[in-house]
């Protein structure tokens, strides 16, 4: 900051000198969110909350996807779209998402003891790919809590796809030949080709919010929801709609025969006791 400022005395601009202080208060905010997030993660600010995912058909819960809270001590709650990319740059990411993994698989086998058969789904940043989850780790997690390999899905988006792809390939295939799930999130918004589909090791794949958003009003989402969902049953993948948040999108997509689904319109994501109570209010 100090050079881009003398730089922009040199030039005599007085905006440009305005812009780098606006750089530079926002370079320390950075700074600071990326150290409390650091002490966060020790003083237990930040937590996971639930959300169902349901067979479309009937709205019983299978599974649940996992998502990141962070309680700021002074700021409050702070969006995941604002504090993972910090965790990412920082590095951080890697002890946060160990701790998202184990928190998850932990409570996923404390709800199996109770008798709900769920699985669990935690995102991955791609940053974590390949050396931030050994998979031998996971391993140890799963077991250690009794849990079957299958019970654990790992969402990665269609960025890992620009990063080293090989050691990138080599990490599912080995995830998930010891018999971890693999499902592709936010599909349709990201570098997405149509040959990662046919290449990659993959379970499902999660249609991105914005189709289902427009599917109601727009033909050309709902042909696009339609040309996915054709091509994988094709490839044998499942689908997961995300983001249905009305009865219209839920009919439309059990009318394309979209098996599984996510969204408001079943619940929001939710802290552990009011998860848990979304789980007796629909226990079958
Ligand atoms: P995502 O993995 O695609 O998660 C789905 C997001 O959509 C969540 O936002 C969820 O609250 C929101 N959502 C669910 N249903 C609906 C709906 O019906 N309508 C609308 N408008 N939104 C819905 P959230 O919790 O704010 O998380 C945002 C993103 O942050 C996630 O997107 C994921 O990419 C990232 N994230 C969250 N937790 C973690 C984590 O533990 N690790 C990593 N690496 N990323 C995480
Ligand atoms: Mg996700
Ligand atoms: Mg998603
Ligand atoms: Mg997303």
């Amino acid at each position: 900051a100090t050079i881009a400022l003398s730089r922009a005395k040199e030039q005599g601009g007085r905006q440009i000198c305005f812009f780098t202080d606006a750089m530079g208060r926002e370079l320390i905010a950075r700074h600071r969110l990326e150290r409390d997030l650091k002490q966060g993660l020790i003083r237990q600010e930040v937590s996971l909350h639930y959300q169902p995912i349901v067979n479309l058909q009937n709205g019983q819960p299978l599974g649940f996807e996992c998502l990141l809270r962070w309680h700021h001590s002074e700021q409050g709650f702070i969006r995941p779209d604002i504090f993972i990319p910090i965790a990412e740059s920082s590095g951080l990411i890697r002890d946060l998402g160990n701790w998202v993994i184990e928190t998850a698989c932990r409570q996923l086998a404390h709800w199996r003891r109770q008798g709900w058969s769920l699985y669990a789904s935690v995102n991955i940043s791609t940053r974590q790919i390949p050396d931030g989850v050994a998979p031998n780790w996971l391993l140890k997690v799963t077991r250690d809590l009794g849990l079957e390999p299958a019970a654990l899905v790992l969402e990665v988006t269609e960025s890992v796809f620009a990063t080293d792809l090989e050691a990138v390939t080599d990490w599912l295939r080995e995830v998930r030949a010891l018999g971890f799930r693999i499902y592709l999130d936010d599909f349709g918004t990201g570098y997405s080709s149509l040959s990662y589909l046919k290449n990659f090791p993959l379970d499902a794949v999660k249609v991105d919010r914005t189709f289902v958003r427009d599917m109601v009003e727009q033909e050309r989402d709902r042909a696009l929801i339609r040309a996915i969902l054709a091509m994988c049953q094709e490839l044998d993948l499942q689908v997961v709609a995300e983001g249905i948040e009305n009865a219209v999108q839920r009919q439309l997509l059990c009318d394309l025969d979209c098996a599984y689904g996510q969204g408001y319109l079943f619940s929001r994501p939710l802290p552990v006791g009011e998860f848990e109570a979304f789980l007796k209010a629909h226990a079958s």
